[in-house]
């Protein structure tokens, strides 16, 4: 049975969401982005949040990296910090996510010089805002830019470890160039953060190959995989990522906008969804990617043959390999429960 997207929208819109893979300095709409550049006075190459839309239609990554980077300069202070999370917050209530795993990327602030207080007193703030004004329970990864730190990663590990991190952090992630910079490189600070109680959430087999998938498993205990799309090259690890159940965090449209994928119709979710893999579903940088975690299961419905029950089965696998407290699983596993079936006429394929 697919649906229209006339029918599915209101549907998956309603249904209670959990997300796990975007990043907050991702997730800038235009409009908290011409909010926060005009209160810091920066440019951002655009006045209106109609011509800054236009920016977000990059050819390469080089020009993704551009806009992402000065994206970065609108956050200053923890004001700043605060407004982003908070809208962050808004838009996943419109969406009725109702848990998401945040990425945040502490040192590409640090080096910018945004001192550590202000970083943690924003993030703080706005994700008790998410929760107080918009009812969303957030939860940090702050991961480890590859190719802008040492492999010891002292800075991140040291913030993460020190007084001055933000509450709610639940797993140390591995983020930026993949390529040239392997997940082995980062064992010790890995190995430091677990030790400390902290999940291993690193990106991996998004533009490098199943390598980078094993080393994120064997160095780095992995216990999800940031994309991992690239496993599909090699049948001993789909068979080792099935075994274990270890889940595949999956963005659609961020690897087709940034030419992973040639589209959506090519994208490999439909075929690792057949080789039985445990996926969750995400908007990685939904703001640059003009994405939602709502359009994201329609393209999985649409395109890629997950059926109501299967895109349900999504949000209950996310919310099983998520860190959010016992608590919150189980008011969600039963929000989930109750969802009405899809109202509107559906088509048999
Ligand atoms: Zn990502």
């Amino acid at each position: 049975m697919t649906y229209s997207p006339a029918a599915l929208i209101p549907w998956l819109t309603t249904l209670p969401k959990v997300e796990l893979h975007l990043h907050l300095e991702g997730s800038l709409r235009p409009p908290t982005m011409l909010h926060l550049a005009e209160r810091n006075g920066v440019d951002v190459g655009a006045s209106s949040a109609e011509e800054l839309t236009g920016l977000y239609q990059f050819g390469s990554f080089d020009d993704f990296a551009r806009l992402f980077f000065t994206g970065l300069a609108v956050l200053r202070s923890a004001e700043d910090f605060a407004d982003a999370t908070a809208a962050l917050g808004a838009e996943l209530a419109r969406q009725n996510v109702r848990y998401a795993e945040v990425t945040s990327t502490p040192i590409t602030h640090q080096r910018r010089g945004v001192a550590a207080e202000e970083y943690r007193d924003g993030l703080n703030e706005g994700r008790r805002r998410a929760f107080t004004d918009h009812g969303v329970e957030l939860a940090w990864v702050c991961d480890i830019a590859r190719e802008s730190e040492d492999p010891a990663s002292e800075a991140t590990i040291e913030y993460l470890l020190g007084h001055t991190a933000p509450e709610g952090v639940v797993g140390l992630g591995l983020g930026g160039i993949e390529d040239g910079y392997p997940p082995e490189l980062f064992e010790t600070s890995f190995a430091r953060a677990r030790a400390a109680g902290l999940a291993s959430l690193p990106h991996a087999g998004e533009t490098v190959g199943p390598a980078s998938i094993w080393g994120a498993l064997w160095s780095l205990q992995a216990s999800r995989i940031g994309h991992g799309v690239q496993c599909l090259a090699d049948p001993e690890l789909v068979a080792y990522l099935r075994q274990h159940r270890i889940p595949l965090e999956v963005a659609p449209t961020s690897n087709v906008a940034l030419k992973l994928a040639a589209s959506p119709g090519e994208h490999p979710l439909g075929q690792l969804a057949a080789e039985g893999l445990r996926i969750t579903i995400n908007t990685d940088d939904p703001a640059y990617f003009q994405t939602t975690l709502v359009d994201e299961l329609l393209l999985a419905h649409q395109i890629h043959g997950f059926t109501t029950e299967a895109l349900i089965a999504t949000q209950l696998d996310a919310l099983d390999v998520s860190y959010a407290p016992e608590a919150t699983k189980a008011r969600i596993r039963h929000e989930l429960a109750e969802v009405p079936p899809v109202a509107g006429p559906g088509s048999h394929r």
